[in-house]
């Protein structure tokens, strides 16, 4: 069990994507003591996912890289990976919390070798790249995951897989008898930087996403661009890897709609336009339309959809989808719909389609049972009302990583002044 001293001067961030961090670095450099609790067994969230970051296209390992030092060499932080709320009770400025530690089957001597992974033969799907590839089920979650420690699949405790990868490990780093542990913490007040999780587009049926492969998602790309995605970097069709001639975009997929998201999440249209310069470096003749109900890009990213619309190989055309159907002889997609402009008839073919689907909150009604506003769609509202508890970045609003850290910035000083009013 974790030996985890703190009082009530303490600040618990929940969640260490981008906005949790910079939260828990905020407040530990004003001198509060922090713990940091990560579910995933790595920390950086949906930013790690990333192939580039808008607008300057940079890899999202450098912001990221800057935040671990900053970590690493701040003593009033504690961070916890694998690591979830069970129970909250209290008020602001003084709150009882238990914390549960799922097990990871590694310890502390992990060396990063990777000579369990080698042992191993049992895969399981790759969460890192949206299951669209598998993984030895001794993994190391990304290549520069944070900490840099492996982790076991529970499904090959207890089996000849789980032994070949203890054997192989000369660092005495696999514990197989690792249990799921607990312990209670005090804090005086607690921020929620749960972020966000991807719309299911399985759930916008009439775009068949699931059952026609060469439907993806704008996350899935993401991870099809990166150099340790599941194609290498390489942009190809999921259905027979063919390098693509012609590929469409669905902005809103499942956003600005009363049965889904009714809510726009704000930066996917940039993501998309993002993503065609992706398309467009790899394949200088490849033919690319975005059809867009209008294209949201705000402030200095304007420019960035200026240059992309410069490009004589992208086309925007003013349109809601309707179906997509895919030919099953090619894998080819058939988009139908209405040009919203000319109010003619689309019938067009792609080799490939990516939708554009919004963020949805991290829902922390069932994790957290502390009095917390939330708003209809459950990102976290900051209620003067119900002080000591906060929202920081996409767990309050789907935004973009300029803003998370903004956003975190002042929830760590709310946090802060919770504190010191007690
Ligand atoms: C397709 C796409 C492309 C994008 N590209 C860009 C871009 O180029 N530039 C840009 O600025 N932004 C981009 N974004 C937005 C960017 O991903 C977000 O701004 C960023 O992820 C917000 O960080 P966050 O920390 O608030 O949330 P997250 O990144 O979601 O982090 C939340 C963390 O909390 C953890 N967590 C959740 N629940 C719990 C729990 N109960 N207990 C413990 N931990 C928990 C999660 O595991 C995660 O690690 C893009 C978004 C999309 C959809
Ligand atoms: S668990 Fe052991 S074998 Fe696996 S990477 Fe770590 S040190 Fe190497
Ligand atoms: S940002 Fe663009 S794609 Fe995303 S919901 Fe808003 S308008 Fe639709």
């Amino acid at each position: 069990m974790a030996d985890v001293q703190t009082t009530n001067q303490s600040i618990l961030v929940v969640g260490g994507g981008i906005s949790g961090i910079t939260t828990a670095l905020e407040a530990a450099e004003a001198g509060y003591d922090v713990v940091l609790l990560e579910k995933n067994p790595y920390l950086g969230g949906r930013v790690t996912q990333l192939h580039q970051y808008f607008p300057k296209l940079c890899p999202p390992s450098c912001g990221l890289e800057i935040n671990f030092k900053r970590l690493k060499a701040n003593p009033r932080i504690r961070f916890f990976t694998m690591a979830e709320v069970a129970g909250i009770s209290g008020k602001e400025g003084d709150y009882d919390v238990k914390v549960k530690i799922s097990p990871r089957y590694v310890n502390e001597k992990c060396t990063g070798c990777g000579k369990c992974a080698e042992a191993c033969t049992a895969e399981v799907d790759n969460p890192f790249n949206y299951g669209m590839d598998k993984i030895k089920a001794a993994y190391l979650p990304h290549g520069f995951a944070f900490p840099m420690r492996y982790v076991l699949d529970p499904s090959i405790v207890g089996t000849d897989d789980g032994k070949k990868c203890k054997d192989a490990c000369q660092y005495d780093a696999i514990d197989l008898d690792m249990k799921e542990t607990s312990f209670d913490l005090k804090a005086g007040a607690i921020v929620w930087a749960t972020g966000w999780n991807p719309y299911d587009a399985a759930k916008v049926e009439y775009y068949g996403f699931g059952e026609n492969k060469n439907v993806i998602t704008n996350v899935m790309m993401e991870r099809m661009a990166s150099m340790n995605g599941p194609t290498g970097g390489k942009i190809v069709r999921p259905s027979d890897g063919k390098e693509i001639k012609n590929i469409a975009f669905i902005q809103c997929a499942g956003s600005r709609d009363e049965n889904h998201l009714a809510y726009c999440s704000g930066i996917c249209c940039v993501a998309s336009l993002k993503q065609t310069r992706y398309i467009r470096e790899q394949y200088p003749d490849c033919e690319v339309t975005v059809f867009f109900i209008d294209i949201r890009a705000l402030d200095r990213l304007e420019d960035f959809y200026t240059m992309v619309k410069e490009d004589q190989k992208v086309k925007f055309i003013k349109s809601k989808i309707a179906t997509i159907t895919e030919d099953g002889a090619t894998g080819n997609l058939v988009l139908e719909g209405e040009n919203t402009n000319t109010g003619e008839q689309i019938k067009a073919t792609f080799d490939m389609v990516v939708l554009a689907t919004g963020m949805a909150p991290n829902s922390i009604k069932s994790v957290c049972s502390a009095d917390v506003s939330c708003d209809e769609y459950g990102f976290i509202a900051n209620d003067p009302a119900k002080a000591g508890i906060y929202g920081a970045g996409c767990a309050r609003r789907p935004t973009d990583v300029a803003s998370s850290v903004q956003d975190a910035t002042s929830s760590a000083l709310r946090a802060i002044q919770s504190i010191a009013r007690r």
